[in-house]
């Protein structure tokens, strides 16, 4: 009791359970730098050394460059998670769902489930090796599952990438997703681009009258969404800095990807080789709480409180991230 008393305190950790993939996708690192992946699965033996820290985290996000149910393991950790106490979530292709897979995400009482989609007859040419019928039968297969077991629980959210090649097909979204029992959509933009090729896909806007422009279209879906009982919220990139702090919280919470390692956020901890990470420590090798202590760890932190971010953060767009619903 009294050692965890002294065990730094998180919003949320974003564990990368699997860093295995099954699909494709046109946009992710696992299928573009596919030559020099590392990804794995991390084991249940490392993921309980970080037991004892979910106790004093709000949410524990299951994900990161992978498929998390790739990872036999998976529900043992769910289930240890949700017995320290900590809302659980996780996003999958939907792919493995099925009415046994269905029954044990409601089982296990996983809190947020979230779907990826990047269009509507866009998707299955752009997340290779998915399929949005599949996405769209794991939805109904949870809910019947939800039904049967008589549980409230997973929230399901959609995860949708908007991309240059789907952007036609944005406003027709909220009433192709309505009355599938979906909680939330979140839209974001390719905010990651792994090579030159992907750059025209990225719709982050360059200047503030195209901003606006953006800004006004995912007003207008977000209104058509909650019209039908759906919500919709836009991660836009602005051209102008917001706050002080990226979406991403590095200040109170982190990323641990499949090879331990640990980071500030899921972009500066990608498992593949000769990329420029930004790792701190690995926990094969020191606790979580002397990683997070450790004084260019911090330095980090401070420096992304002030004026003058890590150079990493400086042209992210997640530290300029206008929520837009
Ligand atoms: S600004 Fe970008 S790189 Fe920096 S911590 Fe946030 S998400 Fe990560």
């Amino acid at each position: 009791m009294f050692s965890a008393f002294f065990l730094p305190s998180f919003d949320w950790i974003q564990i990368e359970v699997s860093g295995l993939c099954n699909a494709k996708c046109l946009y992710c690192p696992h299928t573009v730098w596919q030559k020099d992946w590392l990804g794995a699965n991390l084991s249940l033996a490392t993921f309980k050394t970080l037991l004892p820290y979910l106790k004093k985290t709000k949410l524990v996000y299951l994900q990161g460059w992978g498929e998390p149910l790739l990872n036999p393991e998976f529900f043992e950790m769910v289930n240890l998670a949700k017995a320290h106490g900590v809302k659980v979530g996780f996003t999958t292709n939907g792919t493995l769902i099925n009415e046994h897979i269905a029954e044990k995400i409601v089982f296990s009482q996983v809190d947020v489930l979230a779907l990826s989609l990047a269009g509507i007859e866009t998707n299955d040419r752009i997340r290779k090796g998915t399929s949005l019928n599949q996405v769209l039968k794991a939805i109904e297969t949870i809910n019947s599952a939800k039904a049967r077991l008589k549980q409230q629980n997973p929230q399901i959210h959609i995860a949708y990438m908007l991309l240059r090649s789907n952007e036609y097909e944005l406003e027709r979204l909220p009433e192709f997703l309505a009355g599938y029992g979906i909680q939330e959509i979140i839209v974001s933009l390719l905010d990651f681009v792994p090579s030159k090729e992907l750059e025209e896909e990225c719709l982050a806007p360059q200047t503030e009258e195209d901003f606006n422009l953006l800004k006004k279209r995912a007003e207008k879906v977000a209104e058509k969404a909650n019209s039908l009982g759906l919500k919709m919220i836009f991660n836009l990139p602005s051209p102008r800095s917001q706050g002080r702090v990226c979406s991403e919280n590095p200040i109170k919470s982190l990323f641990i990807n499949s090879l331990g390692m640990v980071s500030p956020c899921v972009f500066t901890g990608i498992p593949v080789k000769q990329k420029t990470n930004v790792y701190f420590g690995s926990i094969y090798q020191e606790p979580l709480k002397s990683i997070w202590n450790k004084q260019e760890y911090k330095k980090f932190r401070k420096t992304h409180l002030s004026r003058d971010k890590p150079p990493v953060c400086v042209t992210c767009p997640k530290a300029r991230i206008e929520l837009v619903f």
